[in-house]
Formats: C-alpha cells, structure tokens, sequence
C-alpha cells in the first residue's frame, strides 16, 4: 500500500505530493487527513496523507512513512475539499491552506508538539488488605469515594499509591481537560421580540436550503437576539452553529450574553488564547462536546460535521479577509460550508458592504430589514466645520463639543470620544532647518509615544528614543504636531477639571486581559470619559453613555482607497450607535474639516441607503467593484530597480494579452512605496470577467515560482 503525501517546505517551488510506501504495521492505522513523518532528501519532514492507494508504479524506491503522527484523522474529507477550494480561489498553496485551517498544535511542522491536559483519578479495583498506615489511609478513602484525584492520594504516600497501582488493588483513570475554563450564569431568554425580530427569526428559521441572508439591521435594532434564537432552533434539530465576529476582544460584551444564553455548549476561538488552549477548544468541537463556535475570522474553519447555521456578524468588517497567504474570505469559506451542508448563512450588519448590498437588491441575498431601534430613543446629530473653530483656542474640541461634555460630566453620564489615531504626536521636525523625522526603513513619519518616550513607526514597529537634537543641522529647537490619543487625554484632563479619562487603543491593550479590564471600569463608572481609537466603534454597550464625540470624522476620507467613503459612513455609524441603545437621551458631534461630504451627512442622517445610491455613482464612474472586479498584483524586493523592471514585465505581459473590458494600471508606487526597507510596487486590474484574469494571474505566480523577486497577487482585494 501507498500513501500520498503532502509535505511542508519552505521552498515555494515545491507544492504537491509524494508517494510513500506504508509499513506493514501502520497498513490498517493510517487514514486519509492524518499526519506522516517521512524522510525527504536527507531529513524528515511532516506532512498530509491526501491519499491511499493499492498500487503504485515503483520506476525508482519508494521510500518508507516513518511514523503516523495522528491516531484519527485530523482533516475530514470535507475539510481536505475544502482546502483545495481555497488554494484554487485564492491562488496559494495546498499545504498553506490547510495549515491555516487547523490549530497551531496541529499543523505539519516538525519538533512542535502541544499535548493535551489530563487530571487522573484513580478508582479501588480490588478489596485489599492495607499493609501500613498510609495504605489504610488510601483505602478508607477509596472505599467512601467511587473516583479520587491521584494528587490527593500522592499527597498521602507517593510509594503507596504506586506500590498498589503495581499490585493491580487500584487502578489509573485519566480523564482529558481542556485549558480554556468558560464561566458563564445562565440567564433565561424571556424578551418580548419586536414584530421586525420576529419576521427575521421566521423567515431564517424556514429556510430549509442553502439561502444566504443579508440581515441589515440599524444599530440597536436587537441582532445579537435574532441569532441566538436562529441558533437556538438549529440546536433543537441537533446541529451546530457557528458565529464570526470581528475580534472576540472587541466583542466581549456579545460573548458574555452568548454565554449567558447557551452556557458550556460553547467553544470560543480567537487571536488572544495560547496554542494549548486553542488545541483544546478545537478539540471541543471535533469531540462534538460544544454545538456552538463563536470566533473570529478562522473559526469558520471550526470541524463540525453537522452544521445547521452560519452567522457572519458585522459582515462588511475588512479582518474577515486575510492579509497573508492564503488570503481568503471568511465570507466565501462561509458561502462554500452553507452550500455544502445545504443551510441558511445569515450575514448581518447595520452598515453592509456595497458590494453585499448590490448582491441583495439584485436577489443573490435574501434581504432582511431591522429598520427601527428596540428602544426609540432619539439620537441628535452635530456637524461641526472645524475651519470656524480654529480661529480661536478651541482647536481640538470645538465650543459646542465642550458644552455638551460639561453638561454630560453636570449629569453624571458619561462621554466616548473617538480620535482615530494612536500616540501623541505624529510628526516631528526640526524647525531650524525643517528635517522631518521619518522611519528610515519606511519611509513615513515616526510617531512620538509619551507614555513610553518614544518615537515609533506604526508600519513596522521600529522603536527609538525620543529625538533631543536634529540629526541634520544639531539644533535642539525641535517640533512635535498632529494629535493621537495620549495628547487628547492630556487636553481633556486639562481642561475639563470633572473628567476621569481612560483611554482604550492598541497601546493601552497590549496586555492579556487589559481591554476587558477597561470596559469593565468604564462600564463600573470608575470613569467618566473613554478615549479611543476605532476600537472602541464596535460592539459595546453601556448604559450611561449620552455623548458621542467623534474628533476626526473625515480623517479616514483622505485615505488613498476607493473604500474610504464607506469606511467613514461605517465608522461614523457604528461608532455613533453607542448612544441611545437605552432610555438616555443620545447625543453625536461629528467634527472635521470636510463636512459636506455624503458619507458624513448621510451617516448623520442615518441613511444607509441614500449613502449607497451615491456611493454606487461615484464606483461605476470611477469603474470600481462592484461594478468591476479587481485584482492587485504586488512586486516586492529590497532591490528598486529589480523591482521596476520586473513589475514593468508583468504589467507589459498583461497588455499584450488584450483582454476584453481589462483595465491595467500601473505599475505604480503604491501608498507605502517602502516598508521595513522592502520596495513595492503594484499593478491594479479592473475587468469584467474573471476567468481569463485568474488564468493569466496563475501563470504569473508560475514563472515566478523559483524567482527570488516576491510577487504577490490579491484577488479582490480589501485595500486598495
Ligand atoms: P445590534 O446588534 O442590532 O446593534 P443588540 O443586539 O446589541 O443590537 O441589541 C440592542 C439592545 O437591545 C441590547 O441591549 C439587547 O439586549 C436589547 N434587546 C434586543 N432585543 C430586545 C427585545 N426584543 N426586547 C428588549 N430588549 C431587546
Ligand atoms: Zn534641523
Ligand atoms: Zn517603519
């Protein structure tokens, strides 16, 4: 017998299998979807059995399968189908893809080994006679209790406890524990739903086929219940669901009530958990002890056989497509398992992304509307032009923002403010001679950080000392401007002598458990004013929170992304639907120098539909998705000119091949030309028809398999 092996390289010219001769003891182990150890070349490598077969035709030795590495398998075939779909839609390879599907502990890679966790017990086997003390001891115990963890007894007489076990009077029982303790209170579900949640419930419950829904609900419209009563009657019929989030640290609030609602039938997967604990939730799946998987993006790769439901929360988010290879979307994994298992996918958002909405008018989602509130609260919308204010001192918080946070501070509610943008400043220059001090392997300013007293490049990390004299001219006279976070604490603490700030972006949550802790003081009124970055848009509720203010509203416009309009819309959206989720009156202040914008009016006025209709002007205008599809070819190496040339070859190839209703652009220098000293440069294709595109892309990425240059294709890309 033969087994057809994946193997894992790191060489990207390898990608495919090679056929092993499987030893006479592993003949009736070894199955499709484990892991093998097996010499290659001259050493051993790991990698996926994809195939068994009886015969194969020895033109040269075969060579052995060293060890079996998995007992049972840990790729099912739909899991192994699933992977070649990706490779193919995405344009990576196989063993990539499915490395990404499974948890880090169980991915092919040599020497890395995470075990699972037992707590032993040990039982009396047989009636004995104790011959000492300890053994007495060990004895009374057992008699009175049917299972006694073994670190009670050692505690007792390690000797005695093994001298009996060796004996056979006592026996070893070990039972698996996972890592991950999920504590929860069971609450019950008595809500009177409003007669749009009862429709939605209705309507998904009924469907018994694949039907994909978009459900685009406003803000506080009561979503979160609409799933779980979705779920709940998946449950009922003995299947499984599962719910993407964007990041389960930005939801901790969606979890809890998750958890609250379905208790221990659910695993939990995200970034933040160690691989061990990873392992052992992936395994509450695979063992079918959980019915439920709540996770971000990877968690649609969760191993359940008998899916009812798929749930894509917040469906427009960017961090469902991933950045690195395979750069897949979670969306179209979704749509591909709900195919498979013949079930509803429910994808829901109070701000869908264009390109779900046009498929829902156009009839290829079912659209759902959760048009109202579940409170009626009202929300009052201030724009406010930030060229009036500047004359004056108020330069970062205009007068009318001032008086409704003195008012909100009078009344002991509490305020978000929301500036996207982390650090205190974000230039700094000499201002003798003018010298701007930019990250040299970037090439784009260093941000000064003053909690830390530094200067950082958010692009890759890089981190230096604060500058005390311009490396060009020596003059000490230097200049810090551009506001981020800290400085906006810092203005506030100043000038608003009743406020308590606390502020929430990635500097402040870069420990384990630092983000819960600052939603759970703010939620505790230990504070009266949250400062955040978008991190806070997303998913939180609190009670007391009648003010809004959102610094910067039109900074995300001047991103170079034909997505930056409904980054705003969405933003000001979503970050805007933190007031009036309860009986308090809810207050927004937008301010900005770019106010008649459509994306911030149309945000303001809570029309999401006139924001699309405008928004679908300007993409087929501009000949962007979804009126046309996109692809972007990138071409990255340290050597500029290699970079040039080669980029220039790729684009000239494109031409010649005039493809019909085919734009090619490019190759140009993209948004960040450098980073981490590694030129770029893109080419971006629009085009009609995606199959002769995919095709030439394929060959692209073959010519350059063995090149050292690094080409990197996107197929609709999530930036741009
Ligand atoms: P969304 O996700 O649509 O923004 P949520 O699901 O967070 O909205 O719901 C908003 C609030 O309304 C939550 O506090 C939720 O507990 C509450 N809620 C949802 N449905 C009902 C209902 N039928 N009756 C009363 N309260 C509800
Ligand atoms: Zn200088
Ligand atoms: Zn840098």
């Amino acid at each position: 017998m033969y087994a057809d092996v994946l193997v894992e390289l790191k060489a990207k010219n390898i990608d495919g299998t090679f056929t092993y001769k499987i030893p006479s003891n592993l003949i009736n182990t070894l199955k499709i979807g484990c892991r093998v150890q097996v010499p290659f070349q001259n050493r051993y490598l790991e990698g996926f059995v994809l195939d068994i077969k009886d015969n194969f035709n020895e033109q040269y030795k075969v060579k052995e399968i060293i060890k079996q590495i998995d007992e049972k398998p840990i790729l099912n075939k739909e899991m192994l189908d699933l992977g070649l779909y990706m490779s193919k839609k995405t344009l990576c390879n196989l063993i990539l893809c499915y490395q990404t599907m499974l948890p880090s502990a169980l991915k092919a890679k040599n020497g890395f080994n995470i075990n699972k966790k037992y707590l032993t017990y040990i039982k009396l086997k047989e009636e004995f006679i104790p011959s000492n003390e300890s053994q007495k001891e060990i004895y009374n115990i057992l008699k009175n209790n049917e299972l006694v963890l073994k670190s009670d007894l050692t505690k007792i007489s390690v000797s005695s406890v093994n001298t009996l076990l060796k004996k056979g009077l006592i026996e070893e029982i070990k039972d698996e524990v996972y890592r991950l303790n999920n504590t929860f209170k069971k609450v019950g579900n008595k809500v009177t739903l409003s007669e749009e949640q009862e429709l939605a419930i209705k309507e998904i419950n009924a469907a018994n086929k694949f039907t994909p829904f978009l459900l685009h609900g406003v803000t506080g419209s009561g979503k979160t219940e609409v799933y779980m009563q979705v779920i709940d009657n998946v449950l009922k019929k003995g299947k499984e669901a599962i719910i993407l989030v964007p990041e389960i640290s930005l939801t901790p609030q969606l979890v809890e009530t998750f958890k609250n609602r379905f208790g221990e039938k659910i695993a939990i997967l995200h970034s933040n958990l160690s691989n061990g604990e990873k392992y052992d939730e992936w395994r509450k799946i695979e063992e079918k002890k959980v019915s439920i998987v709540i996770g971000a993006r990877s968690a649609i790769f969760a191993p359940f056989t008998n899916l009812g439901i798929i749930i894509v929360d917040e469906e427009q988010t960017s961090t469902y497509k991933q950045e690195n290879n395979p750069k897949y979307h979670a969306i179209d994994i979704a749509i591909y398992r709900a195919k498979k298992y013949n079930i509803p996918l429910v994808l829901g958002s109070a701000t869908p992304s264009i390109e779900s909405y046009t498929r829902a008018k156009a009839g290829i989602y079912k659209l759902i509307t959760l048009s109202k509130k579940i409170s009626d609260t009202k929300v009052n919308y201030t724009l406010v032009d930030m060229k009036d204010e500047i004359k004056n001192r108020h330069a970062i918080i205009s007068r009318i923002l001032e008086q409704k946070i003195n008012e909100c501070l009078n009344n002991n509610e509490q305020v978000i403010l929301l500036l996207n943008r982390r650090g205190y400043s974000t230039v700094t220059t000499c201002k003798n001679c003018g010298y701007v001090h930019k990250c040299l392997a970037c090439d784009i300013p260093l941000t000064y950080h003053k909690s830390s007293n530094t200067m950082r490049c958010h692009y890759c990390g890089y981190a230096e000392p604060i500058l005390k004299k311009c490396p060009s001219c020596g003059s000490t006279n230097i200049n810090s401007y551009g506001m981020g976070t800290e400085k906006l604490v810092e203005y506030i603490e100043t000038n608003f002598p009743k406020s308590k700030v606390i502020r929430m972006d990635n500097d402040s949550t870069a420990n384990k458990g630092s983000h819960e802790k600052i939603i759970r003081d703010f939620e505790e009124n230990k504070y009266n004013i949250l400062v955040g970055t978008q991190m806070i848009s997303k998913g939180l509720n609190f009670k007391n929170v009648s003010l809004v203010g959102i610094i910067n509203g039109d900074a995300s416009l001047n991103m170079p992304d034909f997505r930056s309009a409904e980054r705003t819309f969405e933003l000001i959206t979503q970050v805007s639907g933190r007031v009036g989720r309860y009986d308090l009156k809810g207050d927004v202040v937008i301010q900005g120098f770019n106010m008649d914008h459509y994306s911030i009016i149309k945000a303001s006025q809570n029309d999401y539909i006139g924001f699309y209709n405008e928004e679908m002007k300007i993409r087929k205008m501009l000949k962007y998705s979804p009126y046309y599809n996109l692809s972007l070819i990138k071409i990255k190496d340290k050597d500029y000119d290699l970079v040039l040339k080669e980029a220039n070859k790729i684009a000239d190839y494109l031409r010649n091949k005039k493809l019909l209703d085919t734009y090619i652009l490019g190759p140009s220098t993209g948004f960040m030309p450098k980073i981490n000293n590694v030129y770029e440069m893109q080419i971006i294709l629009k085009y009609k028809k995606s199959n002769e595109i995919i095709k030439e892309l394929n060959n692209i990425n073959e010519i350059y398999r063995n090149n050292k240059i690094t080409i990197d294709i996107d197929i609709n890309p999530i930036f741009l």
